[in-house]
């Protein structure tokens, strides 16, 4: 029978699990260790460590505390493993909880996090979606069900101390061209929590360790929704042991996680396998991770494809922008669901949630680049194509997502 390393408990708060971290830095203490050729099993919180509820209001994702993510389990350590070894890792299986068998998705308020398309859904909303074996559906957002791939949104190796200093050198100087922006999050020591790290030890690593919000070069948060169960993932070592973690499990995510609070969130386990290839990072000229997709994935084989083009919603022409052209195929797909009978916010979770291809299309063609948005056409209970007699209007508009205004 294969262990559980890390078992998590739900009802509680993740900061009282010493097998659970929020950073990135060399000196946490690796909660269990393994042999290369070890499989095993990590139980994961949510990415909120619970914070966000099952119910019909949004004041949670309105009133989050945004430093206290994301919680990870870990970090592993790998016998053997050494910098510049590659750790190669495959995700076996991954899966909710029996005692959790939901996830959400929502959007921040733009005056706490945001999202992909804040100025137009400035306020917190949120969706809740139940899972029914491999398939999931919402209260909050009717007409579409859809099969899950499973993914963690946040997996990768401890970094050295060379590589912390130069993740937290490279994003200060970035925060410094413009304070207040909230260009990147540095190093937030009150909620930090640091495993098993204790006193004094405790306290410098809290201060200087690595919020886990961007994805760098071991990965960590790259929000990939095809690195899922099945994969297999070679993650550039650091340190002696690796220092595996994982964390921020999606049941399901459309290409680019925009909405950002985030995918279909899920708290669940992961079974995985660790190996090694010795010198590996040398030998094949890695800098980031490299993976092979699963074997299995959702088969949806009818899209309907939005194009975008770097020319804002104002009007504003941009040099190849493909964040402005992406943004555009979104807000694209977006009015067209509406006709539909769609909120707009309803339309925007879909996007967020569902398996969405996203694909950069062209970037050479000055000034304007082509980003496409791909949406699986069999996720809908009816037929969304056009034709000659138009949209009928098959969302009547009595099934909401909650939203929360700010408060004043
Ligand atoms: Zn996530």
């Amino acid at each position: 029978m294969t262990d559980t390393l890390i078992k998590v408990d739900l009802s509680k708060s993740p900061t009282e699990n010493e097998n659970i971290h929020n950073r990135w830095h060399p000196d946490i203490p690796m909660a269990c260790w393994v042999n290369p050729g070890d499989d095993f099993i990590l139980e994961t919180f949510d990415w909120t460590g619970g914070f966000i509820k099952n119910n019909d209001s949004a004041d949670d994702v309105r009133d989050i505390d945004l430093t206290t993510v994301h919680y990870l389990s870990g970090p592993v350590g790998v016998k053997g493993a050494e910098p510049g070894d590659l750790l190669v890792v495959d995700l076996l299986d991954i899966g909710a909880k029996p005692d959790s068998l939901w996830g959400f998705n929502g959007f921040f308020s733009k005056k706490n996090g945001g999202g992909f398309l804040t100025e137009h859904f400035p306020e917190a909303q949120k969706s809740i979606w139940d899972f029914k074996g491999m398939f999931t559906s919402s209260r909050h957002i009717p007409g579409v069900n859809f099969a899950g791939l499973i993914h963690p949104g946040l997996i990768g190796c401890l970094p050295d101390r060379k590589m912390l200093d130069l993740w937290n050198e490279r994003e200060q100087q970035l925060i410094n061209t413009d304070p207040t922006a909230g260009l990147a999050n540095p190093p937030s020591p009150g909620t930090a929590h640091m495993g098993k790290m204790t006193g004094e030890a405790r306290a410098k690593a809290a201060a200087e360790g690595a919020r886990t919000v961007p994805p760098r070069e071991h990965g960590g948060n790259c929000d990939i929704k095809d690195l899922s169960r099945g994969a297999k993932v070679f993650f550039p070592v650091y340190v002696d042991g690796a220092g595996l973690s994982v964390g921020d499990l999606h049941f399901s995510q459309g290409d680019g996680e925009i909405t950002f609070c985030g995918a279909i969130e899920m708290a669940g386990w992961v079974h995985m396998k660790v190996t090694l290839i010795k010198g590996g990072m040398a030998k094949y000229g890695i800098k980031n991770p490299i993976f092979k997709p699963s074997v299995i994935t959702p088969h949806y084989n009818d899209y309907l494809i939005f194009e975008g083009i770097s020319v804002d919603e104002a009007g504003k022409q941009y040099y190849l922008d493909v964040n402005v052209a992406y943004r555009q195929a979104c807000l694209n797909a977006i009015e067209y669901l509406k006709k539909f009978g769609y909120s707009g916010a309803q339309a925007y979770s879909i996007l967020g949630t569902a398996p969405v291809q996203g694909h950069i299309s062209g970037v050479v063609d000055v000034p304007n680049a082509c980003a496409t948005l791909w949406l699986p056409t069999q996720i809908f209970d009816f037929d969304i194509n056009p034709n000659a007699s138009g949209p009928i209007k098959h969302i009547d508009g009595k099934i909401a997502m909650p939203l929360s205004h700010d408060l004043k």
